[in-house]
């Protein structure tokens, strides 16, 4: 069996309302898919008269808070896994 080591951190700053999930847990939080943004504005290649576009970033996973609505990241960490080795 594997180990879950996804686990999200949902942690509203305005309300202090804080909630650790698994990954497989947020569909229910209804977490919304982040969206890619854009890294940059598209610039004018005026030697290959072309258009470059910039690279895309990867949007933060959002989701709202259950107590105040607001919208708040999720953070995302690794759970510890099994006692280390000391
Ligand atoms: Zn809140």
């Amino acid at each position: 069996m594997k180990p879950t080591n996804k686990t999200y951190q949902l942690y509203c700053q305005f309300c202090h309302y804080k909630k650790t999930f698994d990954g497989d847990d947020s569909k229910s939080l209804s977490l919304s898919k982040s969206s890619d943004i854009q890294a940059g504005i598209p610039r004018y290649d005026s030697e290959n008269k072309a258009i470059e576009q910039p690279p895309m970033k990867r949007g933060k996973p959002k989701s709202k808070c259950p107590n105040c609505g607001r919208v708040i990241f999720v953070t995302r960490y690794n759970e510890p896994k099994q006692d280390k080795p000391s």
